[in-house]
């Protein structure tokens, strides 16, 4: 690994924690990176909140990145921060970087929505449907950004939700990548190639890490989604989503996964060896399915009859003053042979069943 797990812990900009990342927090870090790099207002959104972005580094090779696209994603701002102060560091690994990319980032593209915490804006569109007409002042911003900047590669960044699995395994979906098409055929352009080459690298990075739970998003085309649209525009263009860890419900460890893959993408682009990587490898890593739940309870004893029931448990995050609080909701239940649980209970098995009457988890089950 390029930068160890020692190194990370330095590096992380531990101020900024949990799933709730509003502006103040990005302008107060950007503001202190400010005399060593280009810390500019792009634009506003709706509710007229700053969209910051800073820009690093002076070499032929430019990088544009947004995160917070939908407000409730932070895990790749979180990500972002870190990486910017590795960047900030005398390492030669940051000289390197600093020399070959110029990387324009903006860390909070939808302000209004990371402080209510919501996906949409502040009009309640979802800027990731909204790159043909650009009807909303985020997506006026961004195209803005990308018009000026005219970057060579474009890192579109998000959250996934817990529900994706990789492939048919149990393993949890932690990180997926897609390279999105630029056509309804999903035809393979070089810009795309390009994409899956950077994603190969990341993904073998990755899989020392997480062996098995790095999966590829699904590359139906759609032109109203902004990497679709700047991979029309010949850009190559990624797509980061950064999903669930093992209890890791404040997406701490998923964090530095996608710093470790921001890392190897830099590194690469740097030294410009993409090449390297073989671009069919891309397939190999198998498409997500939606198959977890956050608590799946086998078994359920059903009121007044001798039958059973398995429930599927998923958390509704709620915004509770500046923190988020997961609370359990009953999504499905059935049969659920064929699904998962991050956390998984069988009311068959008498010590389970007593921890469930015990739980915060009685009422919902009503046992
Ligand atoms: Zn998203």
């Amino acid at each position: 690994m390029i930068i160890s797990k020692g190194d990370y812990t330095k590096l992380k900009e531990s101020r900024v924690l949990g799933r709730y990342v509003v502006n103040e927090q990005i302008i107060s870090f950007l503001n202190k990176m400010a005399a060593t790099f280009k810390v500019e207002t792009e634009g506003h959104s709706v509710l007229n909140r700053p969209i910051k972005s800073i820009t690093i580094g002076k070499g032929t090779n430019k990088i544009l990145m947004w995160s917070q696209m939908h407000g409730n994603e932070s895990t790749t701002t979180k990500a972002v921060l870190d990486l910017i102060n590795l960047l900030d560091s005398n390492t030669d690994f940051a000289k390197g970087v600093l020399e070959h990319c110029t990387i324009k980032i903006l860390p909070i593209l939808n302000p209004d929505g990371a402080y209510a915490y919501t996906r949409v804006n502040a009009n309640e569109v979802d800027l990731n449907r909204d790159a043909q007409i650009r009807s909303q002042p985020e997506s006026k911003v961004l195209r803005a950004v990308y018009d000026r900047f005219k970057p060579d590669f474009c890192f579109n960044l998000h959250d996934q939700r817990s529900i994706y699995n990789v492939g048919t395994t149990s393993k949890s979906a932690t990180v997926s990548f897609l390279a999105p098409a630029h056509d309804a055929e999903r035809s393979i352009s070089k810009e795309r190639v390009k994409a899956m080459q950077l994603i190969v690298a990341m993904n073998e990075t990755l899989q020392e890490l997480i062996p098995g739970q790095i999966g590829r998003y699904d590359d139906a085309f759609n032109a109203n989604c902004v990497g679709d649209t700047f991979q029309m525009l010949n850009t190559p263009t990624i797509l980061f989503e950064a999903g669930h860890a093992q209890g890791d419900y404040d997406r701490e460890k998923t964090r530095e996964y996608i710093f470790y893959a921001m890392v190897k993408v830099l590194d690469t682009i740097a030294k410009d060896a993409s090449n390297a990587y073989d671009h069919h490898v891309y397939f190999q890593i198998p498409e997500n399915a939606k198959s977890f739940f956050d608590i799946l309870i086998k078994n359920v004893p059903l009121p007044n009859s001798s039958g059973r029931k398995d429930v599927g448990i998923l958390y509704r995050e709620v915004l509770d003053g500046e923190t988020i609080s997961f609370i359990p909701n009953i999504e499905k239940d059935g049969n659920l042979d064929g699904f998962f649980g991050h956390e998984t209970y069988d009311c068959l098995n008498s010590k389970d069943t007593f921890y469930l009457r015990n739980s915060d988890l009685r009422d919902l089950l009503a046992i």
